[in-house]
Order: C-alpha cells, then structure tokens, then sequence
C-alpha cells in the first residue's frame, strides 16, 4: 500500500502541492485527473523521491519515509529501497537508447538489485512476451515504434518486481493509433490485481480501470471518489467544467 498525507511541494515561491493526500491499497487503481499545471506529476514523483516534498507523509509497504524538517529524505537506504518497490513509466518512455530492449530490462535487477543474469534475462523474456515484444529483445528501442517503446518500458518497470506502478501519461506521447495497444498492458495489469497509480488524460480508460479517482486542481484534491460517482455525478463546478473541458 501506499499512503500520502498533507504532502506540500513548492518550487521556490510557486507552491504546487498544498497538502494532498491519496491512498492506494493492495489491487488499487488510483486515477490522478486534472488540467495542465495542476500538480499532477509532482505528485507523482514525490512519491518516488524525482522530487523532494516540502513536507508532508509518505509511507510505501507499511513503511514511513523519514523526512527532515526541509522535506529532504532522512536516510538514503530507505529511499533506495522505497524506489525499488515502485516502477515508473513515463510520458517518454526513457528507454536506454544504448542498450537492446532485453538490456533495458536487465540492467536494473542485475546491477543494482543483484539478481543471477540467467534469472534475470529468464524474468526478461517472460514479461516481454506478456507485452507483446518477445521477437524485439535485441532490437535497440529507436528501431521500435512508441508504442512497442511503451510497452518495453513498462515491462522494464515491472522486471523489478515493483510492489506497486507508477504511471505519468503512458499514452500522451503516441500517435493514436498506438495509445489502445499500451491502455491494454495497463488495462491487463489493472485486471491482474496490480497496485497502480495511474496520471492520465484518457478519461474514459480511467473510469474503465480505476478503483478511484482524483480530481488535483491547482495543488489541492478538489473531488475524489468512486469512477462512476466522479465522472458521472461530479459535484465540485470545477469538476464539472474540466469534464466538459476534456469530452
Ligand atoms: P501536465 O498535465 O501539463 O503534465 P501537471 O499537472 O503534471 O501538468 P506539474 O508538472 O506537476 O503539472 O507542474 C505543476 C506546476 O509546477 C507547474 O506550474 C510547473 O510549471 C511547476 N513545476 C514543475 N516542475 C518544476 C520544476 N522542476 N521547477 C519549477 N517549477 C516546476
Ligand atoms: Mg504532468
């Protein structure tokens, strides 16, 4: 599980975050909706320590990150270990444009996590037939479309045996002809039980797969709920607007 209490975040006089808070349990899905400039990926890498609240709690697998007064970790390990339980994926895939997708995929668990290479590669191979990629695994990414990029660069999240995903607009980067391909791992993942928080503009996928959303409107959570009750009985006008907005 992974709880956010009253996080605040400012970059120098701007603060972004004013005190947000989420909660995803085991199996959740959490959806994070709202305009450009919101907080919505702030928020996100906060969790992950990309970015160093200002304050506020964060606590991942039962475990609390101790921050100092400034915000900035307390303990080094406990970020390090905190990272390794949660895989990211990106607007940009970020995929090591050096490396081969089967590269990609073992760079982590074998210089960083120290799992066997064999293990590692066996791992590699498995999640990349689940994403659709097995006949790419010495391709190097500029050779494969966004969506094949995207669908590596979640199976390169998932190689590290993340406890819960972290996704920051997967699909906001790809032609539209390849968003459905990328929304169905994610929507496979979501089926599996996979503990996920979820940043997107595709609004009718985030009814579809979320367990719940939330609504960031300048720095502050202005509704959450229940997909259905959000999306279909939004109360605050803001909401409301911003539904419209995106239809
Ligand atoms: P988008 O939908 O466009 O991705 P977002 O909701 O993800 O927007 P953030 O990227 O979290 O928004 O940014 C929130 C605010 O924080 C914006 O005003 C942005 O300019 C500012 N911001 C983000 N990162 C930094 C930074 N490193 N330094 C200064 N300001 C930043
Ligand atoms: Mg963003």
């Amino acid at each position: 599980a992974i709880r956010i209490e009253g996080l605040r975040k400012s970059f120098g006089p701007l603060e972004v975050l004013k005190g947000v808070s989420l909660r995803a349990c085991e199996g959740d899905v959490v959806a994070i909706i709202g305009g450009s400039g919101s907080g919505k990926s702030t928020m996100l890498r906060c969790i992950n320590f990309l970015e160093t609240p200002s304050s506020g709690r964060i606590v991942i697998g039962g475990e609390e990150i101790a921050l100092r007064a400034d915000g900035t970790p307390a303990s080094r390990k406990q970020i390090e270990k905190a990272r390794q339980s949660l895989g990211m994926v990106f607007q940009q895939f970020n995929l090591w444009t050096h490396k081969t997708i089967l590269e990609n995929l073992i760079e982590v668990p074998v210089h960083v996590l120290g799992t066997p290479k064999a293990d590692a590669v066996a791992r590699a191979r498995k999640l990349l037939a689940r994403v659709g990629l097995a006949e790419k695994e010495s391709a190097y990414p500029a050779f494969l479309s966004g969506g094949q990029q995207q669908r590596a660069a979640i199976a390169r999240a998932l190689a590290i045996e993340p406890r819960a995903m972290l996704f920051d607009e997967p699909t906001s980067a790809l032609d539209p002809e390849l968003v459905g391909e990328v929304l169905g791992v994610i929507r496979d993942l979501a089926a599996e039980g996979r503990t996920m928080i979820l940043v997107t503009h595709e609004m009718k996928f985030a009814r579809e797969v979320a367990s719940h959303v939330i609504y960031l409107h300048n720095g502050v959570v202005e509704e959450e709920g229940p997909p259905d009750a959000l999306f279909g009985s939004p109360k605050s006008d803001r909401l409301k607007q911003f539904l419209k907005s995106v239809a």
